[in-house]
């Protein structure tokens, strides 16, 4: 690990202070989106739940439209059996399609009902849909103004963190390589913290205690150290 050879210290730390804003504001800004997406997630849920009333206000459109239609058929059959019982010329006959009409009225008559509770179904319905589709413009907005208002807030940070990432590229460019390899890795298994100081022989970024060989060599720093708690990069900076 101690294979490269004498780095610029105050660069590394440079690296690091960049590299802890940027992961600050990294942290904020998924914040920031996460809370926007939530945001997303709750008027999907309510739209959804408005398309469902829409489907159930569209069945209940089309029962009481074929109720009816068959209505209108059995009209037309009753109709038809009247004509029929007009020019009958047995009694047979006449009881025959008296019975007809008969059925066909109490047939009828049970679709009325039957439409009756539909209509209200759909006139329920018809008002939910209504209702929700109100809420769901007035939680619209609501939303779009709150995600707005997200976003006027993160600008800063969001501009902050394009002038880190910046900085961190012009520093990287003046450091070997496999040092920012090196530092990417142990920033990332460590919360963004790859370089600390050491204080009276305790690492400042798992507060353990460091050898004390290892801290002489730290002191003297001619070479990467790294933590041998914590992986981290070591470095000692008299305060
Ligand atoms: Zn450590």
């Amino acid at each position: 690990m101690n294979d490269i050879s004498k780095p610029d210290i105050e660069t590394l730390v440079k690296l690091q202070e960049a590299e802890t804003q940027i992961f600050r504001l990294k942290t904020v800004l998924e914040k920031v989106e996460k809370e926007k997406e939530n945001l997303s997630i709750r008027l999907k849920q309510f739209g959804n739940a408005l398309e469902d009333h829409k489907e159930n206000f569209s069945s209940a459109v089309k029962a009481c439209r074929d109720i009816e239609m068959e209505i209108q058929i059995i009209d037309e059959r009753i109709v038809k059996s009247n004509e029929k019982l007009r020019m009958v010329k047995t009694n047979k006959e006449y009881q025959l399609f008296l019975r007809e009409v008969d059925d066909n009225k109490k047939r009828k008559d049970a679709l009325e009902t039957e439409l009756l509770e539909h209509l209200d179904e759909k006139e329920k319905m018809e008002k939910i849909v209504q209702e929700n589709e109100n809420e769901y413009k007035l939680l619209k907005d609501q939303i779009d103004a709150e995600q707005n208002d997200i976003d006027k807030k993160s600008i800063d940070d969001r501009e902050l963190l394009d002038e880190y990432l910046d900085r961190q590229e012009e520093i990287g460019k003046s450091l070997d390589p496999s040092l920012m390899n090196r530092f990417a890795k142990i920033s990332k298994m460590n919360g963004g913290l790859a370089v600390v100081n050491v204080e009276n022989e305790v690492c400042m970024g798992c507060f353990m205690n460091v050898p004390p060989q290892l801290y002489i060599e730290v002191q003297r720093g001619n070479s990467l150290i790294s933590c041998p708690q914590c992986s981290r990069i070591l470095y000692h900076i008299n305060t």
